[in-house]
């Protein structure tokens, strides 16, 4: 489950990491009192304005702005509430429709010069913490190259990215916090804000189970200080039942609504691109008949888990959630009767198909195990456009006719 920035930098704070301060708008009014709060609260000049939602590169899009008076926050509140938001990271990139922007995040400028001095001396560090399956270790990546794109500084200057490893038994250690800290160049107050700041992300890390925590850029300020200017945290969706407050921070309008529906129908559904429809009982199942779809010279437009029971209801929402997808010219039907029993299914399946009427995709039915013999012979003698498979081949193989 991935976090706003607002709500990512909240959780980091909790853990004792520097942050750029703010306060969440969804109106202009709103807006407006948040600038005079952090004014008073932080004593920052001017505030920058940035779009909430779940893509990162915002800036590129325009959902970034800074503001030096009342009168910018009006305009630049007034602009981004609302907008379609384009990024490299939304859907389609900066050619698709852009996301939706019901939120922005009014924050305190990171970016001041020297109080003291008058010299602008900021610097932007790219600083994140993920796991490392091979190494079966947790990871940092940090650079000196940060706020621009990452994945460019690691495909033309890979040198400068660097990796911390930290096992996940020992945890981070102080000096893998301090070389951290050296490899960015940092001395003084900077080197040891930098130290605490490896140490707090490291804790948040572990102590809220996420799987990503990123901080693009990871601001040095002129007056030596590090924080978190930008904030993104994915957070392990099987550990979310140890974190309800955490649970509670998702927001569905981030999600696929055919993906959100499908979870409070009980079934595992992920939309894919392809033109096959699969209806599958069992993760497992469902990956073996997404890889010989493929095989078969197919390709899955979803994978869908309807979990162990199967019944004629959560078939016909099933067929539902896969029929809303154009794309999808058949749809391959895969049950297992281990604890349940297929001519059950095979009855559901028939109920369904006649429930929703006017399915106009052809449907290959395969149901192997308990009751199986019986299933077929419902299927065949049903009347309707469905065709039934022994084996999984057979199943695919038809598939493929029907598709052409
Ligand atoms: P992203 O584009 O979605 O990654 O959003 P970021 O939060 O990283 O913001 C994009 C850019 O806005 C940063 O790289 C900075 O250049 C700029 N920015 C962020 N915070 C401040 C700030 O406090 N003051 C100023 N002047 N610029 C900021
Ligand atoms: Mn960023």
């Amino acid at each position: 489950m991935n976090l706003h920035e607002y709500q990512a930098k909240e959780l980091l704070a909790s853990y004792k990491l520097p942050i750029q301060r703010g306060v969440v708008a969804t109106t202009v009014e709103e807006a407006e009192k948040a600038y005079t709060t952090l004014q008073e609260t932080t004593g920052t000049k001017w505030c920058v304005i940035k779009a909430q939602i779940h893509a990162g590169g915002r800036g590129k899009g325009g959902g970034v702005k800074l503001a030096k008076n009342m009168d910018d926050v009006k305009e630049h509140a007034g602009n981004i509430l609302g907008m379609m938001l384009k990024t490299p990271q939304t859907p389609g990139g900066m050619d698709g429709a852009g996301k939706l922007v019901r939120k922005i995040l009014i924050t305190e400028d990171v970016y001041y010069p020297n109080p003291e001095t008058g010299e602008m001396d900021t610097n932007e560090f790219y600083f994140s913490i993920l796991m490392d399956r091979e190494k079966k270790c947790n990871v940092i990546v940090y650079s000196t190259e940060g706020g621009m794109n990452i994945e460019e500084v690691a495909e033309h200057t890979p040198h400068l990215v660097h990796k911390e490893y930290v096992h996940p038994h020992l945890g981070l250690q102080g000096f893998q916090a301090r070389k951290v800290a050296f490899n960015l160049g940092l001395t003084g107050a900077a080197f040891k804000s930098m130290v605490k700041f490896t140490q707090a992300a490291y804790n948040a890390f572990v102590g809220a189970d996420c799987s990503l925590i990123e901080v693009n850029p990871c601001l040095k300020t002129s007056d030596d200080k590090m924080v978190a200017a930008d904030s993104k945290v994915s957070l392990d969706d099987n550990a979310l039942f140890r974190h309800p407050d955490l649970a509670a921070l998702r927001d569905v309008h981030e999600e696929d609504p055919t993906e959100v529906e499908a979870g409070n129908y009980g079934l595992n559904f992920v939309k894919l691109d392809g033109n096959v429809g699969c209806m599958v009982n069992g993760a497992g199942l469902a990956m073996a008949t997404m890889d010989i779809i493929k095989l078969s010279g197919g390709e899955p437009a979803n994978f869908l888990d309807v979990g162990g029971t199967a019944d004629a209801e959560r078939v016909e929402n099933a067929f539902r959630i896969i029929l809303r997808d154009d794309n999808v010219k058949a749809i391959l039907i895969n049950i297992f009767g281990g604890i349940v029993r297929c001519d059950r299914v095979a009855n559901g399946v028939v109920d369904a198909y006649k429930n929703i009427g006017n399915i106009k995709v052809p449907i290959v039915v395969r149901l192997q195990g308990t009751g199986a013999v019986k299933a077929k012979e419902i299927i065949d003698q049903s009347g309707l456009a469905v065709h039934s498979a022994i084996t999984l081949q057979e199943a695919a193989d038809l598939v493929q006719q029907v598709v052409g």
